[in-house]
């Protein structure tokens, strides 16, 4: 090889990897041809978030790791989160709140009003007592839900906005009040997740928290079409099929988590009123609407209300449908939810606010 060649070879390498620089670095991120889908475990559940356009991983792996900031801030198990910090204060100490825990708890003191004290995140001391979906589940005797039952009580809590110039703060009137946010923050995360992936330009994604369903924009300019679980199957089997765009699908089910005793079933919806499950002829509860934070909340709420008022408030309320999937083998839908919900299993029979009597 004379140097001529030589000389040559190594511009032509040069070259190359120059291009090869600029077209990498042209493009602003990890984008792949494919949709990407990535999963973790957070706030005690899986979480799966599917980006299909742009299918920028980068992107993607912000909104996973934002979710661990989330539950750091809101979680009840991570001992140094803004709300086991509330958990362990004393009366009228101050526990100052992050901005998600704010909004959170604004957002949760809304529902307690709507749903007249049914929707309550003091339920935490009755939550850990009964330990419905843990290891430590049990029936507690009647005394001890009863001395329970005055520490279940939103209006015990001093709650007070953020300033321009000082963080939100929270703090109890009575001692032994504690929170949690199992019936709302995995809505709220779901929007979040939402947030952070259209922050980075992506106008197509699906997240997954379990059961809590944000489809964000369509599938090639046709809806989305989101599955909702079986309550009488095992996981995966459906009912039916919700077809959406933009919008948040969030079941929530009295046959997921529950404690068996004597052949009873004690699932984890529990009424502030008595301090017991709450119990009523409703298996499951689809709502779709934009706020996958309202749509969980209100999820409760609605199961909480049973059919009849569950279906009136679902009515009156703006950009909110619902699914109720009854134990006699019906399934009901709201005026809305009509056209955007196919039923797909012959076990049940399907009536509109409509046909209903
Ligand atoms: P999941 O999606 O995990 O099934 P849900 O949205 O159905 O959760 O909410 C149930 C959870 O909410 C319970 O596990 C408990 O942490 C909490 N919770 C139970 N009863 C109430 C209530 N009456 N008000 C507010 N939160 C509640
Ligand atoms: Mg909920």
């Amino acid at each position: 090889m004379n140097f001529f060649r030589y000389k040559m070879n190594i511009m032509l390498a040069v070259m190359l990897l120059i291009s090869l620089v600029f077209i990498t670095g042209c493009s602003s991120a990890n984008v792949s041809s494919e949709p990407i889908t990535k999963t973790t475990l957070q706030f005690g559940t899986i979480i799966q978030i599917t980006v299909f356009d742009p299918a920028d991983e980068d992107a993607l792996n912000r909104a996973l790791n934002h979710m661990a900031i989330l539950e750091n801030e809101l979680s009840t198990t991570v001992s140094k989160s803004d709300i086991s910090k509330f958990n362990t204060s004393a009366v009228g100490e101050i526990t100052p709140l992050g901005k998600h825990a704010e909004k959170i708890i604004d957002r949760s003191l809304h529902f307690t009003k709507i749903s007249n004290g049914k929707f309550d995140i003091t339920i935490q001391p009755l939550v850990e007592l009964w330990g419905i979906g843990t290891e430590f589940a049990q029936v507690p005797s009647q005394l001890e839900i009863e001395s329970l039952l005055p520490k279940v009580d939103a209006s015990k809590l001093a709650f007070r906005k953020s300033t321009e110039s000082a963080p939100a703060t929270l703090s109890k009137t009575e001692e032994g009040i504690q929170i949690d946010l199992g019936a709302i923050a995995k809505g709220y995360a779901a929007d979040e997740a939402i947030r952070i992936l259209k922050e980075e330009g992506v106008s197509k994604a699906l997240v997954n928290l379990g059961g809590n369903v944000y489809a964000l924009g369509s599938k090639e300019g046709f809806p989305w079409k989101v599955g909702v679980q079986d309550p009488l199957q095992s996981q995966g089997s459906m009912v039916g099929v919700v077809e959406v765009i933009d919008q948040a699908v969030i079941t929530s089910g009295v046959y997921e988590r529950f404690y068996e005793e004597d052949g009873i079933r004690y699932h984890h919806i529990l009424d502030p009123d008595t301090g017991h499950p709450l119990n009523n002829e409703i298996l499951g509860i689809t709502i779709i609407t934009p706020s996958a934070t309202d749509g969980d909340a209100l999820s409760t709420v609605i199961y909480s209300l049973g059919l009849e008022k569950g279906m009136e408030m679902v009515e009156s309320l703006d950009d909110v449908e619902a699914i109720f999937i009854m134990r006699d083998n019906t399934i009901y839908v709201s005026t809305g939810a009509e056209k955007s919900f196919d039923k797909r299993s012959s076990a049940f029979d399907l009536y509109s606010t409509a046909t209903k009597e």
